[in-house]
This record gives structure tokens, C-alpha cells and sequence, in this order.
């Protein structure tokens, strides 16, 4: 009769799974965010991520609003203030979008068990994904591994009604504003947070998420063709939406699926990203362990290096000063923008874990860090297919050489020239490996390497040795 909607994933109105069972079972609902303090306790005080929730949540209030109720914002740690708010609401039920992450889980456990204690419902739904957990299994009934057969089930799954939009008529009344005692909303500054130097450049709530859409329908015939060239706009850069759920990921679908079964090629390969979104959640929901342990556990008895050498090498990748300008300019995009192209991050992650046999748990850890679009899922599958370690993971011996990537997706230099500003009078032939360039092509460029920009830290042709022999274990 009365229920509590806790907007986490899903910060929208439209198409909202859970929003519309939840107005679908209670007279009177109320709404609640959470800034939940065991979560920002782990975050610097200018994180970009921060910033953007607060202002989706403006939106959302503000939508709330006109529609008669409105955001309750709480500062506080979730396990607790949603039994409170329950309680002090009088709510029967609490409803939230279904999390795969192991933390949430674990907190949405200790959720459930208070809610219970007082014959108070927990109702988890499904909104991330289009399937998730046990929907999609192979033949013997068990999840999938690999990604092109969960991915072929997956399409023979579809049905229209999978992606058919979710709409919420609320009856008039049904939305409660928020009581008198918990209109105060904290703001950024109040949640020991501010407005970051350089916020997220991407426009915020659901009508930005509308508006990336917008831009990208008419190129995503090309997708397959772009997507590859990180100076060139191929992708919808919508990862950020994904990740708050400022868009439904079946909103895409409904885009992407027709236009596949009308013959695209870059619609059915844009929906093929889409697929391995899914995909991973159902492997961090199956196997939890690979947050923090490889998937095959064999490739945990991999040696890493480590000590105050590596220690350095992995500084300077995160800093971008490793003499290889195109590692460097992905890193420097990163630290700058939140945001890393898919090509960039898979040639970084190849580089930190192949060529400074760095383990690929720092640089997940790094990226959980600097990426807008931070997911605990696709970040881990990200890094345990770029280290070997995970499943359907590139072979160890195909190892990325960064020269041949860079000048393969940015033979022009552009992402180069953009964010290592040192090397831009290079010439495009010289600009990929500065150290193979003619002293007096150097010269006429203004760089002394070692100096003006770095000499690589490690050689290639030799680190790639080194890393054959450091998986090569893995045969005995
Ligand atoms: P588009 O190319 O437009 O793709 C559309 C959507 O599909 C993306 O927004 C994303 O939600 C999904 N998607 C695309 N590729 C993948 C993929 N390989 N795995 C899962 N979902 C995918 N993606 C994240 O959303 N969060 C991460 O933390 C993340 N970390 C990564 C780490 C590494 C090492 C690698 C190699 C990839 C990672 N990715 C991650 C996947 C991918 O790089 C980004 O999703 C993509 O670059 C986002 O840009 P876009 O929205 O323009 O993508």
C-alpha cells in the first residue's frame, strides 16, 4: 500500500522497471536517493561522478516534482537510512533496480533483513540489463563463458515484449512529496564533496542521455566502421548514462534491434556492445570471485612485478610520461576527461599488464578511480580480457604492440597531438615512436626526448619476451 522507491542505477522516470511496478502496487509511494556514505567515504573530494549524480538528481526532483512528488536526498549510509526512512515513512515496501555487484548485494542483504524484521518488503527488479542472471544459460543449464555463444542465445531469447518501454501512469495522488521534516536536501558542499575543475563533458540527466542518443542514431550505421579510431566520433559516448541509468538500456535496444534486423551492420555490432554489457553482469553475478581473483584461477599464480621499480613504471603510466605517445595520450585523456576510448583502454591495459608486467588488478583499480563510467562489471571483464586472465579473454601470446596500434587506429596523430601537446610538430610518420625519428626531425620539433618527453620505459620487442615466459608457466 504505501512504498519506498530508492533510486540508485536508474536515475530516471522514463522507462523505469522498477519505478512503474513499484507505482503499480502502492497507493502512495515515496522517493528516495542516498548518497551513501560508505561509498563516498573511498571517493576524493572532487570526484567528477559525484557531481554528475547530484545534478541527475536535480532533474529527477524536479521531474518528481511536476509530477506530484519529489526527492527525498539522504547523507548517510544506505544499510541503514533505507530501514529508517521505511519505519518513519510507514512504507510496506521498498523497491530498487537489482544490483549484481558483490558489495551491493551484500548491502541489499543486510537491507532486506532489517525491512523484514518488521514484516517490511524488499522487491528487487530488473532494469539494467535486458537479461540477467540465470535468463540466458547454455545447453547444461549453466551461464555461459563465451562470449559469442552467450551472445547467439541471447538473440534467440529477444522477444519484443524484452525491450518494449516500461510506462509509468501514475494515478494522481500516488507520488508523495517528500514529508515536511525531510525536504532539506544536502548539498555537494554538505556531503564533503564541490564542483570539480573539470566536470564530466557530457551533458547531465536524462535529457543529455536523450540528446547523446539523438546525435548518434544517424551514425550508428557506421558504428562498425568508427568505432575503432579514437579521433574519430564513432561511438555514442553514452557509457556514463548506462552507468546511472539516466537511459534504459532496453530504450537502446528498441534503436538498435530493428535497425539490425533491417540489415545494418553497425546497429547489429553496436548491439553487440550492448550484449556484452549484459554479458558481464551475468558473469559478475555467477562468479563473484573475479572481483579481485582472476576467472581462470590458474592465472592467479602468475609472478607480477612488483617492488619500488614497478612501482615507478606504474606511476609513469598513470601520470602518461611512458615514452610510447599513445599509451600516453589515452592515460592523459583519462585524467583529464574521465573518459577513455574503448580502443585506448584495451591497448593501456595491454600495455600496463604486457609490457610492465604490472598486475591488472592496479589498473582496474585505477580505472574504478578515473572512469566516468566506472562499472565494477565491465571494468573487471575489460582488464581480465586484456591481462589473459578472464574468460573469453584474448590469448596471452597476442600481444598488443603499441606502435603497430597507434599507427594503425590513429595514423594521423590526432588523439596524440590533442594530449601529448609536446610531440605535435612530429610529423605523422614520426609521431607514433618519437625515439625512431631522425635527430634533425626531432630538432625541427622542438624535443629533446629524455627530456621534453620521455625515452620509452621499456622495449617493447624485449617486454614482450618477458611476458611470454611469465605466462608460459600457465602450459605445465
Ligand atoms: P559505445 O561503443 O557507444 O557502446 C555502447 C555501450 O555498450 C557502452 O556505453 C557500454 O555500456 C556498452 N559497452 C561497450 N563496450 C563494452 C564492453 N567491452 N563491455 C561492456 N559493455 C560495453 N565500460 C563501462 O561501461 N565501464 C567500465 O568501467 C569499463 N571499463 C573498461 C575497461 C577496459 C580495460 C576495457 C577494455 C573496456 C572497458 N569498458 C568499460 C568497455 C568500453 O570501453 C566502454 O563501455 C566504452 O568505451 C564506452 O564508450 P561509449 O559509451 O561511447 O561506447
Amino acid at each position: 500500500e504505501r512504498g519506498l522507491m530508492w533510486f540508485r542505477r536508474d536515475l530516471r522516470l522514463e522507462d523505469n522497471a522498477t519505478l512503474v511496478q513499484a507505482l503499480r502496487e502502492c497507493r502512495r509511494l515515496f522517493c528516495v536517493f542516498v548518497f551513501d556514505t560508505d561509498i563516498l567515504s573511498t571517493l576524493p573530494a572532487d570526484d567528477r561522478r559525484v557531481a554528475f549524480i547530484d545534478d541527475c538528481i536535480t532533474e529527477l526532483d524536479a521531474e518528481l516534482r511536476a509530477a506530484g512528488g519529489g526527492l527525498i536526498v539522504r547523507h548517510e549510509a544506505a544499510h541503514k537510512a533505507i530501514p529508517d526512512l521505511a519505519r518513519s515513512l510507514n512504507a510496506d515496501a521498498v523497491f530498487a533496480g537489482r544490483d549484481y555487484e558483490p558489495e551491493a548485494k551484500s548491502r541489499d542483504q543486510r537491507v532486506a533483513a532489517a525491512l523484514k524484521l518488521e514484516q517490511r518488503h524488499f522487491l528487487q527488479c530488473k532494469d539494467q540489463a535486458i537479461f540477467e542472471m540465470d535468463e540466458i544459460l547454455n545447453g547444461q543449464g549453466e551461464p555461459y563463458k563465451v562470449f559469442t555463444a552467450y551472445k547467439n542465445a541471447w538473440l534467440k531469447a529477444l522477444r519484443p515484449t524484452h525491450i518494449e518501454p516500461f510506462i509509468n501512469q501514475p494515478p494522481s495522488g500516488t507520488l508523495a512529496p517528500p514529508p515536511a521534516q525531510l525536504t532539506q536536501r544536502p548539498s555537494l558542499n554538505d556531503i564533503g564533496f564541490g564542483h570539480p575543475a573539470h566536470p564530466i563533458p557530457v551533458a547531465t540527466g536524462s535529457r543529455g542521455a536523450q540528446g547523446l542518443l539523438a546525435d548518434f542514431l544517424p551514425r550508428m550505421d557506421l558504428y562498425h566502421e568508427r568505432r575503432d579510431f579514437p579521433a574519430v566520433k564513432g561511438p555514442s559516448y553514452l557509457s556514463v548514462h548506462l552507468r546511472f541509468g539516466t537511459i534504459s538500456i532496453r530504450a537502446l535496444a528498441r534503436e538498435a534491434y530493428p535497425a539490425m534486423q533491417a540489415g545494418s551492420v553497425g546497429a547489429a555490432t553496436w548491439l553487440s556492445e550492448l550484449i556484452w554489457r549484459d554479458f558481464y553482469f551475468m558473469i559478475l553475478h555467477h562468479f563473484p570471485h573475479v572481483a579481485g581473483q582472476a576467472f581462470r584461477p590458474e592465472y592467479d599464480s602468475i609472478s607480477w612485478e612488483c617492488g619500488p621499480e614497478a612501482d615507478k613504471l606504474f606511476r609513469a603510466w598513470c601520470d602518461g610520461i611512458t615514452g610510447y605517445p599513445i599509451v600516453d595520450a589515452a592515460m592523459r585523456q583519462l585524467n583529464q576527461t574521465g573518459y577513455m576510448h574503448n580502443r585506448l583502454r584495451m591497448v593501456v591495459a595491454s600495455f600496463l599488464t604486457k609490457d610492465l608486467g604490472i598486475d591488472w588488478r592496479r589498473g582496474e583499480q585505477y580505472f574504478a578511480r578515473q572512469l566516468n563510467d566506472f562499472d565494477l562489471s565491465a571494468n573487471n571483464g575489460g582488464w581480465q580480457w586484456a591481462a589473459s586472465t578472464g574468460c573469453d579473454a584474448q590469448p596471452y601470446f597476442r600481444i598488443f604492440n603499441p606502435i603497430t596500434q597507434s599507427r594503425k587506429f590513429d595514423a594521423q596523430g590526432h588523439v596524440i597531438r590533442r594530449y601529448v601537446p609536446e610531440l605535435a610538430a612530429l610529423s605523422s610518420k614520426d609521431i607514433h615512436a618519437p625515439w625512431l625519428a631522425q635527430p634533425t626531425a626531432l630538432v625541427h620539433a622542438g624535443i629533446t626526448l629524455g627530456v621534453s618527453y620521455p625515452m620509452p620505459i621499456v622495449d617493447h620487442g624485449c617486454a614482450r619476451k618477458v611476458t611470454l615466459a611469465r605466462y608460459g608457466i600457465l602450459k605445465d
